[in-house]
Parts: C-alpha cells; structure tokens; sequence
C-alpha cells in the first residue's frame, strides 16, 4: 500500500477516519524514524483538534503496542497486574503500592513514563536514587518479575517505541490533553507488559488533564473500553487531583516520602495522608484483581504489608537490583517560603500552576533534553480546608536562586482564601469496575 504522510495528514485535517493500514504505516514509519517530527506533529495538532473515532483509537493502540516487543509472563502463573495514573502533581502512589502488591504476591511489571506536561513522572522520580537504573534491558525487566514480583523500567527503543516517541513530542506540542491519544498512549504500554488486570488512577481536578469529572469518566470508560476488548480486565479510580497528593512536589523529595510511608512512620503517614489512604486503596485493588477476592480483604492485606515492613523490603529488593543507592535520598532542605498575603481558609489551589513551578525550578522539563535538579522541589505547607493566617507559609521552595525568583510569581498566585471554611473533597470520586 502507497502510504504518504501529507495525505494522512490532510485526511485527519478534513475529518475523514483513517484505515488500520495507514495507522499502522505512520506508528511503523515513525517509530524508525523514516517520518520527521514535524510531519508527526502536524498529524498530533489534527489529531487533537478533530478527535479521533473509537475506530481509530483502538487500531492505533493496538500499532503502538507493536510497534515493539510485547512481553509474556504466561509462564508464571500468578496474575500480573498493574496500575497507571492519567498523571498529576506530587503524584508517588507506583513507588508505594508497586511493592506491596508484590509483597502480597501478584506480579507488577510496570512500564512507567517521565514527566509529560505539568504532570511529573515515575522515572524522573526513581531517578532522583542515585545509580537506580530505569532504562534496563527486557531480559532484566522479565527476571526481576520473575525473581523479585516486580520491577519499574520505561518506554524504550525495543518496547513500545512509538509511546516513546510520540509522548516526548506530545509533551512539547500543546497535544497531551487528548482523551483518544491518552489512551493510545496508556494502553499500548500496559498491553505490552502483558498483564492480565489494569487499574487505572484517572485524576480530575486542577491539576489534571481532566479537569472535569465528567470528561475524567469519560477518559476512563474509553480506557476501561480498549483494555477490555483486549482481554485485560480494568479497574478505574477516579480520584481528586484539585491540589498536589501528599506534601512534597519533585523528585528526590517525592521518593522521601515514598520511603517514609513504607517505612510506616505515623508522624510521615499522618502527614500525608492523601498519599497513603490513595496508595493502600489502588493497591487494594490491584490486589482484588489479582486474587479474585474483595475489597476489603484485600484492604488487610496491603496494610499488613506495610506494618510487617514486607513492602518496604521488597521496594529495597527492587533498589537494589536495579542499582540503586537508598542511602542517597535523604530528609528534603527546602531553603524559600511563600507565605500568605491575607488571612483565611485555602479555597483553592492552582495544581497546575505548581506543576508548572515545578518545571521552573527544573523538578520537571520542557525539552526532552532538560537537565533535572533531583533536589529541586516544592512542599506544600498548606492544603485546602486549611486556615491560614497573614504572612503563614503556604508553600516551601528548594531550587537554585534563579530557577526560585522565575517560578515566585506563579506560586504567589497559586492560592486563593475564602472566608468560610470549603468543604472537604474527596480522594476518591468514583470507582468504575
Ligand atoms: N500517561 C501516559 O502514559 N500517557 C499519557 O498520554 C498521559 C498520561
């Protein structure tokens, strides 16, 4: 088949739906690099505006998926479950409940991203633990699941190359917030870990892609959709992403507190108790999944993990292996305060914003080729509900002195007060099961 990008391009642009073969021509082109970044970005930009049908969305899931190698656990006869957030701010919940689904004997082969937009990611993060390798080869990635119940890699040249390709172009072309290309991008890296249950943390909120709850579940039953008709089965969370999960934002930081909390320290786990309550319940469900029993069995058994200290050994088992050095994420300094100019209850905070700072102080990229500061960070004194007085600190900031004073204003204006007290939100809007 004749297959020219301008005309795949053009038809996008007009509205007409693409064949299976076309699809599978551009993720087959693009992904060895015979079709320019700027042809893909034009495509991504139609993509965007016009949507794409069901149709397409499936078949070009299906051509990410592979458009590398796809793995197969079918020799292990556990069930292999994994979980993926739509992405967020200050979101850690895979370092926690990775491990403790492990502990609990499910196998978790989790195919992870970087930062993409304002959202942070699980590799950046894992990063931040010097030596920890991310970029393992596939020989690695299978017997750490088969040794270990678990193991966190990326997006690579041999799988899913097209995911990592368009995420990176995506991120820097304004065409993240796409439910159609969210989910061939989510769902052709799951399907590729050959797993046979998904749960899926979608966020809505400030901070999220979705900033709607009706466009969040609609992301989520068009996710639960793809990951069904190929026989996988999904759980969707749909959870609040209205200000950052847990206290600190970045990336050594982030792990801190992932350490913490499977460390079960109370005074940690009290303080960021979005984290833990989120973490111990996608894990619950991840566990149900696996194991066929409910909920709340399931509940017990994530905790126990933790309180056994089982999860915080398997999570060191995985640091290890993986080359990494513990010892190198310490208790995070934060050296500049943003403090309140008024007196009242935080009503609301811009999730995004913080992101967005995040990426100033260079916690996050703009570029592909952006060097991170893993220290760089941001803590959240003060979260919604909250009462605060004039001149209280609202946010804590570590980043380089330039890299501070050029996200100042836009942490400034992340808060806004009400006099009465807001009510609380939820973690968790819904389950979709
Ligand atoms: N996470 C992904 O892996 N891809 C997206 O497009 C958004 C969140």
């Amino acid at each position: 088949m004749e297959f020219l990008m301008t005309e795949f391009i053009k038809k996008k642009k007009t509205g007409q739906e693409l064949q299976k073969e076309e699809i599978d021509q551009f993720i087959k082109r693009y992904s060895s690099n015979e079709i320019p970044d700027y042809q893909a970005a034009a495509w991504l930009m139609a993509s965007f505006l016009n949507g794409l049908t069901e149709l397409e969305a499936s078949c070009l899931t299906k051509s990410m998926q592979h458009s590398g190698y796809c793995f197969d656990f079918s020799h292990l006869p556990e069930a292999k479950v994994d979980k993926h957030s739509t992405g967020g701010v200050g979101d850690k919940t895979s370092m926690i409940l990775a491990p403790i689904v492990a502990a609990c004997g499910i196998r978790v082969p989790m195919i992870a991203g970087r930062g993409l937009g304002h959202t942070g990611g699980t590799l950046d993060k894992l990063d931040a633990i010097k030596g920890f390798d991310t970029k393992i080869s596939k020989e690695e990635f299978i017997k750490n699941i088969e040794d270990l119940n678990f193991s966190i890699m990326g997006q690579t040249e041999e799988i899913c190359p097209a995911d990592k390709k368009l995420y990176s172009l995506r991120d820097v072309t304004a065409t993240v917030d796409s439910i159609p290309l969210i989910c061939a991008s989510i769902m052709s890296k799951k399907l590729a870990e050959g797993i046979d249950g998904l749960v899926l943390d979608v966020k809505t909120g400030s901070g999220a892609f979705m900033k709607t709850l009706d466009d969040a579940k609609s992301l989520a039953r068009a996710l639960k959709k793809i990951g069904e008709d190929n026989s996988c089965k999904v759980t969707a969370v749909i959870s609040d992403m209205n200000q950052p999960l847990g206290r600190h934002c970045g990336n050594a930081n982030e792990i801190y507190e992932c350490v913490e909390l499977l460390k079960n320290n109370k005074s940690e786990i009290e303080e960021n108790k979005d984290t833990f309550e989120l973490s111990i319940n996608l894990a619950a469900h991840m566990i149900s999944l696996g194991k066929g029993i409910s909920l709340n069995e399931a509940n017990e058994l994530a905790l126990k993990s933790i309180e056994s200290g089982e999860a915080y050994a398997k999570f060191l088992e995985l640091v290890n292996v993986q080359g990494g050095d513990i010892s190198s994420i310490k208790k995070p300094e934060y050296f500049y305060e943003i403090k309140s100019n008024a007196t009242g209850y935080v009503k609301e905070i811009d999730t995004e914003s913080i992101g967005t700072a995040g990426i100033a102080i260079k916690a996050g990229r703009t570029k592909i080729t952006d060097p991170l500061n893993y220290n760089a960070g941001i803590y959240i004194n003060k979260k919604i509900g909250d009462f605060v007085e004039k001149g209280e600190v609202l946010l804590k900031v570590n980043a380089d002195e330039k890299d501070f004073h050029s996200a100042q204003n836009l942490l400034e204006q992340a808060y806004t007060l009400a006099q009465l007290k807001p009510s609380d939100l939820p973690l968790i809007y819904e389950v979709i099961s």
